[in-house]
């Protein structure tokens, strides 16, 4: 399997012939506006990689997918839930009851977390510490799920009589694995035990479902072949054995759940999208921007980074968050001159959202890649020498406002300007020679104001 050039641990879902290039679910333009699936880079159609009518990578999965479990963690996890399982079966009683229960607990959690971080496009078995919480829970769940359609199954021979019901019986055991898939996929009962909602899964997951069941039906049998061969005299032994052996399959089987999933998101995705109302192509936009910054960003095409930064802050005026990535952007990049264009929008937004003192740090930051760092518009000088004036950084707005008279003698703020230095000066120590120098300055521009 091939993985995301942006992501290397996640498998690739999509393939740019013209870069040559994999890429995931997330690294790819599929806004609305267009039909089809496009590139970041170069904006070329891309070519889905295991498309939904294809069957043959469900098999191909199937030598790795037993190598899944092939880790010391799982392993050890395996082996020893199989002996503490015997022994809660050879001691019997309420001991014996709850050590069973427990140790089945941890396996299933760790199977449903295995089919949910293979559905996610993991290609490692999960930590297997992580198999310890939550596991009571989801066996209680999948208790109230099995007498669920038992219920429905019995109130069905009620209504309509044997024949129906016993048909309803043949549609729930066909569907069993598709119910445990939709309870790790929602991790909520209702869809697990909604006919319709699981029948649909059934159906879109398609012939690789049948592929699966028969899987399962072989490993079954393979299972009580087991039982059949060891002699009874060895019957602690051969229920470790059989133990081993069903975890290690449940494991596998999740695992091939997850991947089933994987395969066909976009076709399951899909369903969901249509549900769901429009506010969240409006979502879509915003992530979709985020996520063609990031693939540009990892290219190292900076050029078409700004322009998209700048696009997107003109359609999102409002967005900290973005301004925020903007800046971390131009800053990590040391673009000052990109800076300057940046800087007013991003300080009214400071501004109108009652973060002025961020100016201060954010200069401060500036200051970091350019020690020398002043903005060449007035305004935005006077605007950080507040900020800073503000979050008590004295030294700093006289760096800011010292010369503007000169550098700038038309701005008509200059005055207000100077005064705030004056103040900034007062609250420094040794400084009130220098202070009253200031005010001096400020008695000239009032007399003269255009000198
Ligand atoms: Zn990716
Ligand atoms: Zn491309």
């Amino acid at each position: 399997m091939d993985y995301c050039k942006y992501h290397p641990l996640t498998a690739s879902t999509y393939h740019c012939d013209e870069c040559e290039i994999s890429q995931c679910d997330h690294c790819i333009d599929d806004d609305v506006e267009h039909n089809d699936v496009r590139c970041f880079v170069c904006g070329g159609t891309l070519s889905s990689l295991g498309s939904g009518a294809d069957v043959a990578p469900f098999w191909r999965r199937l030598d790795s997918a037993f190598h899944y479990p092939m880790n010391k963690q799982a392993l050890m996890l395996i082996i020893i839930a199989s002996v503490l399982t015997s022994l809660g079966a050879f001691l019997g009683g309420l001991t014996g009851l709850v050590i069973t229960l427990l140790t089945t607990a941890a396996l299933t959690k760790y199977s449903f977390l295995c089919l949910q971080s293979t559905a996610d496009g993991e290609i490692a078995s999960p930590d297997a510490s992580e198999a310890f919480s939550g596991g009571v829970k989801i066996i209680l769940h999948t208790i109230i799920i099995l007498f669920g359609i038992t219920a429905m199954i019995m109130a069905m021979g009620r209504v309509f009589g044997d024949m129906p019901a016993a048909l309803f019986a043949i549609f729930w055991l066909i569907c069993l694995p598709a119910v445990f898939i939709n309870y790790a996929r929602f991790e909520a009962i209702g869809p697990a035990l909604n006919p319709i909602e699981v029948g649909r899964l059934v159906v879109t997951l398609g012939g690789a479902y049948l592929l699966l069941l028969l899987f399962i039906m072989i490993m079954i049998a393979s299972v009580g072949t087991i039982n059949q061969i060891l002699d009874e005299r060895f019957y602690f032994f051969s229920a470790i054995l059989q133990s081993v052996v069903s975890y290690y399959y449940l494991i596998v089987v999740f695992h091939l759940m997850g991947y089933l999933i994987f395969q066909k998101q976009r076709a399951l995705g899909f369903v969901s999208r249509m549900e769901s109302s429009a506010d969240s192509e409006v979502r879509n936009e915003r992530i979709l921007l985020t996520a063609r910054i990031e693939v540009l960003a990892k290219e190292g095409d900076f050029k078409q980074v700004l322009k998209v930064f700048n696009e997107g802050i003109k359609k999102h005026p409002n967005d900290y968050g973005l301004y925020t990535q903007f800046f971390d952007f131009l800053w990590g990049t040391k673009d000052v001159e990109g800076l300057d264009d940046f800087l007013p929008g991003y300080l009214s937004l400071l501004k109108d959202q009652g973060r002025q003192t961020q100016g201060a740090t954010v200069y401060q930051r500036i200051l970091l890649i350019d020690k020398d760092y002043v903005p060449k518009q007035p305004d935005l000088r006077y605007q950080l020498a507040s900020s800073c004036f503000d979050a008590g950084k004295m030294k700093l707005v006289l760096k800011l406002i010292n010369g503007l008279h000169r550098d700038s003698a038309d701005y008509e703020q200059l005055i207000p300007a100077y005064q705030l230095m004056a103040n900034a000066l007062d609250e420094m120590p040794n400084k009130g020679s220098q202070a009253e120098k200031c005010r001096q300055l400020i008695r000239q521009l009032e007399a003269h104001p255009s000198c």
